[in-house]
């Protein structure tokens, strides 16, 4: 069967056709898998399994068991249980983390009288989507400085009323505070779990075990990125006592994390999406995507007062055109760069770094398709050749 977009199904139907009978306009999705430029688009292995998996009914628990313990095979890792979302993940690690396998405290959340619920946090790891771990009813204790924390300041914090510490693995935070491996030791000292955030961090491959084999005891990831499955899922990695309270707070379960819910379709999705993400040669991978961005950057490079080079380190996963400013610079912001974009024909979304202070916007070509390179890179040549002289 082939549903993927662009193929016409039986009676005519087709994405486009879709989104032109609500009259919502397509766009060119230039700017990685952000989910509100809709995120990646799902291998047809994880469209052909979720189809597929329509057709069953199943125990939701026992699905969930047998999906978690497949994952764990696939990544490497001891356990893993299915979330949805990363953000999903936070919210489950946050819960689990204050009431582990009680039943009575499970039901009791997000009211957390007479258990711990205080999750440490450096000040450098607060990022947008750190709420989500304040869902469950917990809330934080900062630590350190937003560029720096002492292993000491985050021992000072800990005491009774603490259920565990939270370490983020994001782009632009790379080694920012306590290395993750000191983390684990001295929150293993009191007891304590790692709740780590790493989202984003796929490709590289590596890194499915990389936060586990440093002390994490649960790792959020997302499978709606560069894994391509179901938008709307995400697992867990890491020790089985704590994948386990992870998968008792989750849903289906009544509890806090109700609203939470994952389709039997959406985990065959992310099992196929995810066995094809793993099975797929990184090196031939990112090789296409290299050269894709290399063409973009030789579009543009001789344009005055910007310099744009193809970067893939831990900040951007894979390889992108990344384009700076220079200093004498004259054109307008990288925010109306990217605005022009996004309102030009096609519409194309690029990414503008999102720090407080952006100095960078770049090309992801995760979610480019057949053609699309091409029109980027001569949308954004003519866009910056006309800042570059000054409107
Ligand atoms: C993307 C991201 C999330 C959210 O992941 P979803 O799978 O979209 O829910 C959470 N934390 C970080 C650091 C992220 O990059």
């Amino acid at each position: 069967m082939a549903t993927h977009s662009g193929d016409e199904l039986a009676g005519g139907l087709t994405g486009r056709s879709i989104i032109d009978s609500l009259g919502v306009v397509p766009l060119i999705n230039a700017g990685g898998p952000n989910t509100k430029h809709s995120g990646s688009r799902p291998r047809p292995e994880a469209i052909e399994a979720m189809e597929a998996m329509s057709e069953v009914f199943v125990d939701m628990d026992e699905l969930l068991l047998a999906a978690g313990e497949r994952i764990a095979e696939l990544t490497g890792n001891e356990a893993a249980t299915i979330t949805s979302g990363a953000s999903g993940g936070l919210v489950v690690q946050a819960a689990a983390a204050m009431a582990k396998d009680d039943p009575a405290r499970i039901k009791q959340l997000p009211i957390t009288d007479g258990m711990p619920s205080e999750l440490i946090i450096q000040r450098g790891h607060r990022f947008v989507y750190d709420h989500l771990y304040l869902g469950p009813g917990s809330s934080f204790v900062e630590v350190g400085r937003p560029t720096d924390c002492t292993i000491e300041e985050i021992e000072a914090a800990i005491g009774p009323n603490t259920a565990g510490v939270i370490h983020l693995e994001s782009p632009f935070k790379e080694g920012l505070g306590v290395p993750l491996p000191d983390l684990a030791d001295l929150a293993h000292s009191h007891g304590l779990p790692v709740l780590a955030d790493c989202a984003s961090m796929l490709p590289p491959r590596e890194n499915l075990t990389k936060f586990t084999a440093q002390g994490a005891d649960l790792v959020s990831f997302s499978g709606g990125k560069a894994v391509r499955g179901p938008q709307s899922t995400g697992f867990l990695v890491g020790k089985p006592e704590w994948i386990e309270y992870a998968r008792l707070n989750n849903a289906p379960n009544p509890g806090v994390t109700r609203a939470q819910k994952v389709s039997k379709e959406e985990i065959a999705g992310l099992l196929a999406s995810l066995e094809a993400f793993i099975a797929t040669d990184e090196e031939a991978e990112t090789k296409r995507y290299r050269d894709q961005m290399n063409f973009i950057v030789d579009q543009i490079t001789e344009i005055p007062g910007l310099s744009a080079e193809v970067k893939h380190n831990y900040d951007h996963y894979i390889p992108h055109t990344v384009v700076t400013f220079a200093e004498n610079w004259k054109g307008p912001s990288y925010s109306e760069i990217a605005e022009r974009l996004k309102s030009g024909s096609p519409r194309i979304y690029a990414q503008v770094d999102y720090r407080p202070e952006p100095d960078l916007m770049w090309i992801d070509p995760l979610n480019l398709q057949d053609g699309e390179v091409e029109q980027v890179a001569e949308a954004f040549r003519n866009i910056l050749i006309d800042a570059a002289s000054g409107n």
